[in-house]
């Protein structure tokens, strides 16, 4: 797996929320850092033009009244950007990111979530005659309303929020239904931890996450092919984040 991250990440005074609190990303990277076969690689910020993709210029010229923020903003799509140009290269990727992005529609937003981050590379490797299909498969605890909102105007791109009221009804679920689902040029998960068993979700637990990565990959192996990427969302248990996003990893290579 390849990581996509930016030191900058670190910086938790860029908001005042759960999202930003200070240890998140550390709780994550201290966990990835010692897996030598994991390789980073630096995000840059997104463009302008592709923040439009996905999203009315009133609403960007808003994003952009809180400095801090939008920098941070721009530079979480620009990871989600960058984690789906490796996939399309046929290498799997993580990109470890916040703010969050799947609260964020076309012309609203709300909750922790500035840009759809993982929208935003699928509408640009669409305009771009990369790719026909897609599937978002959003595991946070919470609806991507964002991400359905953003793609709604696209046909082929399906966006899967799982239900199931324990861990095992929800991985028997996301099975099933990936089992079923028709072929897609790329998968990108929106990969949220507040679901974990400590987290506000109290469901899924490390192996669980291990487990939905795995289903990610056979699904792209099913498929014929390596294109998959996840970029992180919520999880805000500190003391689980980082050894779930590693289980999911795991899963994911
Ligand atoms: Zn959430």
């Amino acid at each position: 797996v390849k990581i996509i991250f930016n030191e900058k990440f670190h910086d938790s005074s860029y908001a005042d929320n759960g999202a930003a609190a200070t240890g998140r990303m550390e709780s994550v990277v201290s966990t990835l850092k010692p897996k030598q076969d994991y390789l980073w690689k630096t995000a840059q910020p997104a463009t302008e033009a592709a923040l439009l993709l996905a999203h009315t210029p009133q609403r960007i010229d808003e994003a952009k009244l809180d400095k801090p923020l939008y920098a941070m903003a721009c530079l979480a799509a620009g990871a989600s950007l960058s984690a789906a140009s490796v996939a399309m290269a046929g290498e799997p990727s993580f990109a470890c990111v916040r703010p969050p992005g799947h609260h964020a529609s076309r012309a609203t937003t709300w909750d922790y979530c500035v840009f759809c981050n993982v929208a935003i590379p699928l509408l640009q490797l669409r305009q771009q005659g990369r790719i026909k299909t897609a599937l978002v498969l959003d595991i946070d605890a919470h609806m991507g309303d964002g991400t359905i909102d953003v793609l709604q105007e696209w046909p082929e791109a399906i966006v899967y929020n799982p239900h199931g009221d324990t861990g095992r009804d929800y991985l028997k679920n996301v099975e099933k239904r990936l089992a079923e689902m028709p072929p897609v040029d790329i998968l990108a998960v929106s990969a949220g931890f507040d679901a974990g068993l400590n987290d506000l979700g109290h469901k899924l637990s490390a192996f669980d996450f291990y487990q939905l990565g795995t289903y990610c990959k056979l699904f792209t192996r099913r498929l014929g092919h390596r294109r998959r990427f996840a970029v992180l969302e919520g999880g805000y248990y500190l003391p689980d984040l980082g050894k779930n996003v590693l289980a999911f990893c795991e899963g994911f290579e």
